[in-house]
């Protein structure tokens, strides 16, 4: 593989500041999708991507049926719209059965689900039925007419219909949709692999004693924990010492097993950090300045052909741009068709009287018993302040260079949707 590999959108980014945007453009512009595909039982397909069209080979249903426990009835063209009309019993038809042709003029006992018999053209439900002593006749109080409680052929799904479209995430009812055509494998993408580790000195693993100056590593989990939810495979290979040789041979081992690398940190300044010249020396490396809050570095490159996104370290950063920019941009590599988070709209609850020059992604909490919903900011917005992630529903846009009053419409992205 080539590991010199520049391109010309390298040189066009590198080290600029640049529009969130821009950056998600750019990053999903560069995402491919997985070639690798798998089939899967319909119990084992739930959150997996479909990877091709799914057609239905048969009608559904596929015969005319009862939609109520009752009695089917031949009608005579005289009968129609007719009150008090009694009908002898002939047939008695349970559902997964099928029954004799009716002949006009009878009835037949039928329960749900069961096939409509030859002849037969209503049904009436049986607490409209008065049955006689020696249960051999019915009478119907009410005027009856013609194809009541009949579902039709097809009347769910028409046999040669696309029912589920490839770079569909399957949920349950999609499931059930594959199940009554007959599908019970599923032709999905296979998962991705990401890579992932961790550099800092001042980092100690959650479980032991903390010592001066050091920080619990927060960023590790919250990133496995991220990659899992949204359905990766993930390759964790700690914390590497922070040393060139030791990232480039943490970055190589990956590099050799993953669709994509990620890390946390050091992506800021770089000196105390060999992410960035070992990345450079094994392929090539675009460090960002994205003009957002929190965030601000992101790094985006390739180790030999393998694409590496650089997350900040500051956890509040790390876990935001993961949402915004890394969510899309895994999703497509996935073969999702929907990569792009949704955004709807919300008020505010507080105004912006001093327009900044980044575009703040801030942790709101939403007031839903009002007619729009209204966001309500967590008082500390700074970047190593987890705690406003947890209380937050989700993350309103505040856009650049603007100011605005009390009661304005901004984006907004659930928190479910951002890691979904
Ligand atoms: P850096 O981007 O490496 O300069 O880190 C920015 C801030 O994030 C510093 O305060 C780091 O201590 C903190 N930080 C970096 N990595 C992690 C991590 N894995 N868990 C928690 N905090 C981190
Ligand atoms: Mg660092």
């Amino acid at each position: 593989m080539n590991s010199q590999s520049t391109n010309s959108s390298s040189a066009m980014f590198s080290d600029s500041l640049m529009s969130a945007d821009d950056a998600l453009s750019f990053l999903i512009d560069s995402a491919s999708v997985t070639a690798m595909t798998e089939a899967v039982s319909l119990d084992d397909s739930l959150g997996r991507i479909l990877a091709s069209d799914i057609h239905s080979t048969i009608n559904v249903p596929g015969f005319d049926n009862s939609a109520m426990d009752g009695y089917t009835i031949a009608l005579n063209d005289n009968q129609v719209a007719q009150e008090n009309l009694s009908f002898d019993v002939v047939d008695r038809i349970a559902a997964g059965s099928t029954g004799n042709d009716l002949k006009i003029g009878n009835a037949a006992r039928i329960f749900t689900g069961a096939p409509i018999p030859n002849g037969a053209n209503t049904v009436v439900m049986q607490e409209e039925c008065t049955l006689s002593e020696d249960k051999s006749q019915i009478t119907v109080k009410r005027a009856i007419n013609l194809n009541e409680n009949i579902r039709p052929t097809g009347n769910d799904i028409l046999k040669d219909n696309v029912i589920l479209s490839s770079g569909r995430q399957i949920k349950p009812q999609d499931i059930s949709l594959a199940a009554s055509v007959g599908v019970g494998e599923l032709v999905v993408f296979k998962k991705i692999k990401v890579g992932v580790f961790f550099t800092g000195d001042e980092l100690v693993e959650p479980g032991n004693p903390l010592t001066p100056g050091k920080i619990y590593n927060s960023n590790r989990y919250a990133l496995v924990a991220l990659l899992k939810q949204v359905g990766c495979d993930v390759i964790n290979l700690g914390n590497i010492e922070d040393k060139l040789d030791a990232t480039c041979e943490a970055l190589e081992a990956l590099e050799s097993q993953c669709d994509l690398i990620m890390t946390t940190g050091g992506v800021s300044v770089g000196e105390e950090d060999h992410v960035k010249p070992a990345v450079e020396k094994l392929g090539e490396l675009n460090l960002w300045k994205i003009r957002m809050k929190p965030g601000k570095p992101l790094a985006y490159g390739k180790v030999k052909q393998t694409p590496f996104i650089g997350l900040p370290g500051n956890p509040v950063s790390s876990f935001v741009t993961f949402c915004i920019f890394s969510l899309p941009f895994i999703k497509k590599m996935q073969g999702n068709s929907n990569y792009e988070s949704k955004i709807l709209k919300v008020k505010t609850n507080f105004d912006c009287k001093r327009a900044k020059p980044r575009r703040e992604y801030a942790r709101v909490r939403i007031d839903h018993s009002t007619e729009t919903p209204l966001a309500n900011l967590f008082p500390k917005q700074g970047s190593d302040v987890m705690s406003s992630v947890v209380w937050a529903d989700g993350i309103i846009e505040i856009p650049e260079n603007t100011t605005f009053e009390t009661g304005t419409i901004l984006n907004y992205y659930s928190m479910s949707e951002l890691t979904r």
